[in-house]
């Protein structure tokens, strides 16, 4: 497992969701339509942006604990059992606080 490349790869994550939470932030600010046929789509929209951006915001908070690892020097280590992470995990879930087993 490279460190540096889980590190490199985190932080693309982490702007990548930060420019969309942007763009989310933007259309919620968006005025309504004045029909109200659009405005009830708009709100159902807003819905789905708003949970989407919540998924997003907690994946941040996932990829800051990760970062905080990697400079503690715990990066790797299941937060849980102490036990390693597999590298497979890691390359699929480079965010992954726990082993498999603990997040079963
Ligand atoms: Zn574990």
């Amino acid at each position: 497992m490279n460190i540096d490349t889980q590190k490199q790869t985190l932080l693309a994550r982490r702007t990548e969701i930060t420019q969309h939470l942007v763009e989310v932030e933007d259309q919620l600010d968006d005025t309504p339509p004045a029909d109200w046929e659009d405005r009830a789509s708009e709100r159902q929209g807003d819905e789905v942006l708003e949970a989407l951006g919540n998924t997003e915001a907690a994946e941040i908070k996932q990829i800051d604990a990760a970062l905080a690892r990697i400079e503690a020097g715990t990066y790797g280590i299941c937060a849980k059992c102490g036990d390693p992470i597999s590298d497979e995990r890691l390359t699929l879930l480079p965010a992954a606080p726990l082993c498999k087993n603990c997040m079963a």
